[in-house]
């Protein structure tokens, strides 16, 4: 027989950050760079852990120069040929490697090009292996050989929205697993296949299984302004990753439109039809697409948007009283403001409740 979960589920909507006692004069005090220490790779991160996503409209070079001056994170998106990643290993600092990693699929030919790109970019020294259902044993076998042959490379898994598959993903080799089925702002996985997590759940039940085995988690996804990614933090995601946000900016992939003498830009999920259609010629035929095509007002530089987006989270620690960003899961209390729906209206309690006075 079929199981249910009834114990509520809750999305970034369904909750707030209670504000707590704060000894800080200003949100200027508010340190969010994060040191970590990964557990396979043994690396170090120093950094804004706040992530641009690997969609060809979000993770590209131009977003990575930008970000990384502000000490954010890009991966970058599939599509970059080997010439042009040697191209970007030529022309950019050294520092930027700390901030940006190569994504990769998991085909023969994904396969191929992340080992040629590694080869020919050595100061490359992270990776971001993202499959859209990350419960594949295929998917597991795949981290094991990326961190068998790279084995000092940092390695970003998922996504995956439970706690043993968080843990069997760092087991095969994950640094940091991220997190999230669904929530993106182009997915229609929810309503395509009708399968999903809300992400707050998703990221304090992944957070807790990661951090028993000293392993981290990135929240993907769902992210709709910046009072979400600082609930995400609260949570305990130890990074954040966001596609929307960081979308129709000069530095975003995507076509420039203009309509009615206004500019927009063109987003779209990665795997949705346009997606298909540009990278692999057409809609697969076994696959449903499981992405949308939207079009959003064009937002200028993507500097503005980091400052403000910076600036609500530093809001929340100052609320919670955080001095850092390390500190904020610690000092979170979450308030639940919305009901499951059918606590809200049950047509039989309305018919059936006496009526009062
Ligand atoms: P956002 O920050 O826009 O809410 O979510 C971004 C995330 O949505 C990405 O990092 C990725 O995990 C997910 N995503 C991107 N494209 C697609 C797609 O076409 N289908 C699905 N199911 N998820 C997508």
């Amino acid at each position: 027989m079929p199981s249910i979960i009834n114990e509520p589920k809750l999305d970034f909507k369904d909750v707030l950050l209670r504000p707590k006692r704060s000894t800080l004069k200003s949100r200027s005090e508010v340190e969010l760079t994060r040191e970590f220490k990964f557990k396979n790779s043994k690396r170090t991160y120093s950094g804004i852990p706040v992530v641009a996503s690997n969609m060809d409209t979000v993770g590209t070079f131009e977003m990575a120069d930008k970000l990384a001056e502000a000490g954010l994170f890009t991966t970058m998106h599939k599509h970059y040929s080997i010439d042009q990643w040697k191209d970007f290993g030529a022309t950019r600092p050294v520092s930027i490697f700390d901030h940006v990693a190569i994504s990769s699929g998991i085909s023969e030919n994904d396969w191929n090009k992340l080992t040629a790109v590694c080869e020919a970019l050595p100061q490359l020294n992270a990776i971001c292996l993202d499959v859209a259902n990350g419960y594949s044993e295929t998917f597991v076998d795949f981290i094991r050989k990326v961190r068998e042959q790279f084995p000092r490379h940092t390695i970003f898994a998922g996504n995956v929205v439970t706690g043993e598959m968080v843990e069997e993903l760092l087991l095969a080799g994950a640094d940091c697993v991220k997190v999230g089925i669904g929530p993106g702002s182009v997915c229609t996985t929810r309503k395509k296949a009708g399968v999903g997590y809300p992400q707050l759940s998703a990221v304090l039940e992944c957070a807790d299984a990661a951090h028993g085995l000293n392993g981290h988690v990135m929240s993907d996804g769902g992210c709709t302004n910046p009072g979400d990614v600082a609930k995400a933090f609260g949570a305990g995601a130890d990074f954040v990753m966001m596609g929307g946000l960081f979308a129709g900016h000069d530095q975003s992939g995507g076509e420039l439109i203009e309509r009615d003498g206004r500019k927009f830009k063109l987003f779209y999920g990665m795997s949705s039809d346009t997606a298909m259609k540009k990278h692999h010629g057409a809609v697969a035929e076994y696959r449903a697409s499981e992405g949308k095509t939207i079009t959003i007002p064009y937002r200028g530089d993507v500097t503005n948007t980091v400052l403000d987006l910076l600036g609500g989270i530093r809001s929340a620690c100052t609320y919670t009283g955080s001095r850092t960003l390390k500190e904020l899961p610690k000092r979170t209390t979450f308030i639940r403001v919305t009901q499951q729906t059918n606590d809200m209206y049950n047509p039989y309690e309305v018919a059936t409740a006496p009526k009062s006075g």
